[in-house]
């Protein structure tokens, strides 16, 4: 088994204290490789890399145009080699290969939309309300951008963070999570081949509360780009208040499904079961919280279990797999935890709530696709993210109930309505407090539109024009065009 290093000012070297760490397979916890478990000291490489990368200012002052090509580089060389990723993604998360060359090509069209857009802001300039003076305003990269991504979408959550920093003319520290570190090890060394100058990326694998804690507290990193959970969030945000850097934050979800009574029951079936057990349940915009008229309720839940007991668990690798298993054993261990909370808070228990009994399963985490009835929003199991395949029905009466259960939450990631009546669904969109509300569909999401949460879901967007501007300061530049004394003092 080949070991993969740290990238560091256009290297590739161990950690320097030698230490490695095994990647398993969470469908059989084989190992399928060895990566190098950098320390303290290789952070501080890396952050002193980047910060000369940006300071010199070779990456950082080049036409925009140029940092544009380069970007598009790199989305070939992953089209190049998708098949190969793909199959990298699915041996470290578990997911179908479908699921992850599905992700591989999102990844590449997120590389050519900012490719594409690194050269279209030329700046601004104003209408000055000063006689004699021109006023311009143009945005500038940040600096140095320390980006740390999560396992559940470990590629794809690492191309939205660096597409945009490069377009922006910025230098950058990744640090995957230590479990799926693997396709944003093979693409740093895509962006090595694509040309990418020494010290503007650097790759930094360790845990997290040392790695990506370091990253967070450094006064040399400008700015903090963090996907994960609140908790880790909320540490990330304390670290970046020592030098005010700026701070970009996706975080959590538990993303309610409207499902009125006269929606189309078969395509609202069919997508509430892809909205929550889609990657076992992994997703942050999971649709895990779903609410169904009253009317509706008693057709609609036991043509949902019927269909939920179909689901295929399996190898990523097989065809007929639909869900893979969850990323390990302690996550696992945390999602039968809130079946026990669910049953203990008087939910209904109607399927799953166990690992499954297949022969085939029994080395991987797998857990069976899960649904609670009876459900009501003082819950734990309806109020916090599970994060696995857990669905969660509540019963509503009119729209304004339906809107107001679907905003009681800390969080305001995403959420859906499904309704024949379009200004029914327009009146709810509006009402939501939600960054992305999906109209009879749920999950999409693409490059050119901006993806980022309301209230405890995060701060700031990543995609679309709004994440290429995370990562720019704005300066305005004014000159007097005909300067005099003023005749003050
Ligand atoms: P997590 O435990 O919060 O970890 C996320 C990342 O933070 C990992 O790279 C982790 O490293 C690192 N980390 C851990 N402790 C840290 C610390 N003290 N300082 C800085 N970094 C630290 O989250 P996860 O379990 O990987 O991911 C699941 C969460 O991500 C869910 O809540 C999900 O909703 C959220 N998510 C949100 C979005 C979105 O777009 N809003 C997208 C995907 C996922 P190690 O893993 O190496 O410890």
């Amino acid at each position: 088994m080949k070991e993969k290093k740290l990238f560091i000012n256009g290297q590739w070297v161990d950690s320097a204290k030698g230490r490695t760490r095994t990647i398993i397979n969470p469908f059989n916890q084989e190992a399928v490789a060895e990566v190098a478990e950098g320390g303290e000291a290789d952070t501080l490489e890396a952050i002193e890399a980047a910060r000369k990368a940006f300071d010199e200012g070779e990456w950082t002052h080049k036409p925009a145009v140029e940092r544009g090509k380069l970007v598009f580089k790199i989305a070939e060389l992953i089209e190049r080699d998708k098949q190969e990723l793909a199959k990298m993604e699915t041996l470290d998360t578990g997911k179908t290969v479908t699921e992850s060359l599905d992700d591989m090509n999102d990844i590449i069209e997120v590389f050519r939309y900012y490719g594409g857009l690194a050269d279209k802001d030329g700046g601004e300039i104003i209408d000055s309300p000063i006689p004699d003076s021109r006023s311009k305003v143009v945005r500038e990269p940040v600096g140095v951008c320390g980006q740390i991504t999560p396992w559940n979408y470990p590629l794809l959550q690492a191309a939205w963070k660096i597409a945009p920093a490069l377009a922006a003319g910025n230098t950058i520290i990744i640090k995957p999570s230590e479990i799926t570190p693997l396709t944003t090890i093979k693409v740093t060394e895509l962006m090595e081949e694509a040309g990418v100058p020494s010290g503007v990326v650097n790759l930094v694998l360790g845990p997290g509360e040392k790695t990506g804690q370091q990253l967070a507290e450094s006064h040399e990193v400008d700015l903090i780009s963090f996907t994960g959970g609140l908790e880790t969030g909320r540490k990330v945000m304390n670290a970046a208040s020592g030098n005010f850097k700026k701070i970009a934050l996706e975080l959590g979800g538990k993303n309610p499904n409207i499902v009125f009574e006269d929606a189309d029951f078969d395509t609202a079936m069919d997508q509430a079961l892809n909205a929550v057990f889609f990657h076992a349940g992994q997703v942050c915009s999971a649709g895990a919280r779903l609410l169904v008229q009253d009317s509706l309720h008693d057709r609609f839940v036991p043509e949902l279990v019927k269909r939920t007991k179909q689901i295929k668990l399996g190898s990523g690798f097989d065809k007929t797999t639909q869900s893979g298993p969850l990323i390990s054993k302690e996550h696992l261990e945390k999602v039968e935890n809130y079946t026990a909370v669910g049953i203990k808070e008087g939910a209904k228990l109607i399927t799953g709530g166990k690992r499954p009994t297949g022969k085939e399963l029994q080395s991987g985490f797998f857990y069976e696709p899960t649904i609670f009835t009876d459900c009501d929003s003082s819950m734990r199991i309806v109020q916090e993210e599970t994060f696995g395949p857990i669905l969660t029905i509540e019963r509503f009466h009119t729209e304004e109930e339906a809107v107001q259960l679907a905003n009681d939450s800390i969080y305001g990631l995403a959420g859906a309505v499904w309704t024949e009546d379009t200004k029914k669904a327009e009146r709810a969109a509006g009402k939501l407090r939600m960054g992305t509300v999906w109209i009879n569909d749920f999950h999409p999401y693409f490059a050119q539109a901006p993806w980022g949460g309301y209230k405890s879901s995060g701060i700031g967007r990543e995609l679309g024009r709004q994440g290429l501007e995370e990562y720019t300061e704005v300066k305005h530049i004014y000159e007097n065009t005909n300067p005099e004394p003023l005749h003050w003092f």
